[in-house]
């Protein structure tokens, strides 16, 4: 902090952003300690909540003249400790909350312009009504912002069809470290103009510059949807079934959900249910929907399809097709309760990994076998979006075990389940980023080569390490 002090940069940012903007009082800046996956309880912090571009410019290089770290946070749904504050000293955090302005919904050429803090659902809700969607949906669409999940390049139900959130993006604005603006909303499609600098910021938790607004890339909305919940009695089975479900439903199939078991009993514990959807309680359930934005798709006769094949095989045991809007909705809260019901789970660890798709069976049977050898009578949960090779290994402490005694344990059954990814030619990160808990899986990953690189990127665009510091890498 500069001879100016913490208060002088209060004044300072209060000029900017009016007194109401800026929180210091320990009750109001209580919230903006961290996110789901990580808090920290004494860090030294103010929060600063700007509503346009140019006045987080101005807040940008008042930090840089106080030498004061910025921490960029959206909605705070995180799991990596990725909007944690630096623990060097004081810091600023940008809450995008009085960003969160549709600017444009432009059906012509297909795209919404939205700004940072708007949340996912309610940039979701504006492409629906102009008869359009949005490519990205996930649980934490009601809490995350947009800023949230292009800084994550965050995944979720639909990657299969749609691509992750980086695939969304057309244009970005950006507030750079030292406070220059990048506004480039173009709608365009097309430009092959030397590197394409916006996918630098995309997934790069904030280290690089602070997302503003995007442009996000529309598509034409579903008007028939074909869901089913079935039972399976393994993941080689599921992957099997996926195979089939390509042959009937070509690229209309928009999720491919897999839950395990003990998943499953686990959300419906949480949520106090006990139809069981599947039928009759099988090891493996699957959430497969397929959408047509045209009515000439007979999506019903494709499963009707699906299901009289795979069922007289023998690949499918059970399970429920949805035949209304209601029904769907009760598929996909048992999907989304599971991530929900772990959340609330005391010691439950929470991974994400992803392989490639042929690779999902093996990884799950070798992360099983090695988690039970760290942590005897620990459950296995995994589930996740069998469609693009995302399974989240996640696992319960044994029963009757204090879950501190399993949370002790954490750091090595994370690291167990990340070699057997990377045996697999996975990764240690498949859509939840690497904030500041998984900086030495990506650093084992990459290696010295590509972390270089990620160093050297790092150094040139925020030379005094003002942005989101400490995070992907020291
Ligand atoms: C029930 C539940 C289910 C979930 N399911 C999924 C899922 O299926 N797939 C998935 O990917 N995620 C999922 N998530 C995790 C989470 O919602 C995503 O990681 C989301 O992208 C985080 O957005 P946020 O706004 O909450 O960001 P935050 O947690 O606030 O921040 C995330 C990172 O982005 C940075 N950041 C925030 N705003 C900006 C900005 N404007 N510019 C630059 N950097 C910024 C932060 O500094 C931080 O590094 C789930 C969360 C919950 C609670």
């Amino acid at each position: 902090v500069s001879e100016h002090g913490p208060h002088g940069l209060v004044a300072a940012l209060k000029t900017i952003v009016g007194d109401d903007g800026v929180l210091v009082e320990t009750h109001d800046i209580q919230p903006f300690r961290g996110d789901i996956g990580l808090t920290a309880a004494d860090t030294d912090l103010i929060v600063v909540r700007p509503r346009s571009t140019d006045a987080l410019s101005a807040i940008v290089k008042v930090c840089g003249m106080h030498g004061v770290a910025i921490t960029p946070r959206g909605g705070g749904s995180g799991f990596c400790g990725g909007a944690v504050p630096s623990a060097t000293g004081l810091n600023v955090v940008v809450s995008f909350e009085r960003m969160r302005r549709i600017r444009a919904v432009d059906t012509v050429n297909d795209v919404l312009v939205v700004e940072a803090g708007c949340t996912l659902h309610d940039a979701q809700e504006a492409a629906k009504s102009a008869g359009r969607l949005l490519g990205v949906d996930h649980g934490g669409a009601g809490s995350s912002q947009i800023g949230g999940n292009l800084g994550t390049n965050a995944g979720g139900n639909n990657v299969l069809r749609y691509g992750m959130a980086r695939d969304q993006v057309l244009g970005l604005e950006v507030v750079l470290a030292d406070g220059s603006v990048i506004s480039r909303l173009s709608p365009l499609r097309k430009s092959n103009v030397g590197y394409d600098l916006k996918q630098m910021f995309l997934g790069s938790e904030g280290t690089l510059g602070l997302i503003t607004a995007a442009t996000l890339r529309l598509r034409p909305a579903p008007v028939k949807r074909a869901t089913a919940c079935l039972a399976v009695e393994s993941p080689e089975q599921a992957l099997r079934f996926l195979d089939q479900g390509k042959l009937a439903f070509g690229e209309s199939i928009s999720a491919f959900e897999l839950m395990s078991g003990a998943a499953v009993a686990l959300h419906m514990k949480h949520a106090r249910e006990d139809a069981w959807p599947g039928g009759e309680a099988v090891p493996w359930l699957i959430l497969l929907e397929a959408d047509s934005a045209s009515s000439y798709f007979d999506l019903d006769a494709a499963l009707t399809d699906l299901l009289d094949r795979t069922f007289e095989s023998g690949l499918v045991k059970g399970g429920t097709v949805a035949s209304s809007e209601a029904q769907r909705f009760k598929f996909w809260r048992i999907r989304e309760g599971i991530a929900s019901a772990m959340v609330a789970t005391p010691g439950c660890l929470k991974s994400d990994t992803a392989v490639p798709i042929s690779q999902i069976p093996q990884f799950i049977f070798d992360a099983g076998a090695a988690v039970k050898t760290l942590a005897p009578g620990c459950v296995p949960a995994p589930f996740g979006h069998l469609g693009d090779g995302n399974i989240h290994f996640n696992v319960l402490p044994p029963m009757g075990e204090p879950p501190e005694l399993f949370q002790s344990k954490w750091k090595l059954i994370q690291a167990a389940i990340a070699t057997v990814s990377l045996s697999l030619d996975g990764t240690v990160s498949a859509e939840h980023g690497i904030g500041l808990t998984k900086k030495a899986a990506m650093a084992e990953m990459m290696g010295p080569v590509e972390m270089h690189l990620m160093r050297s990127l790092k150094r040139a665009w925020d030379p005094y390490d003002t942005l989101n510091q400490g995070k992907l890498f020291e």
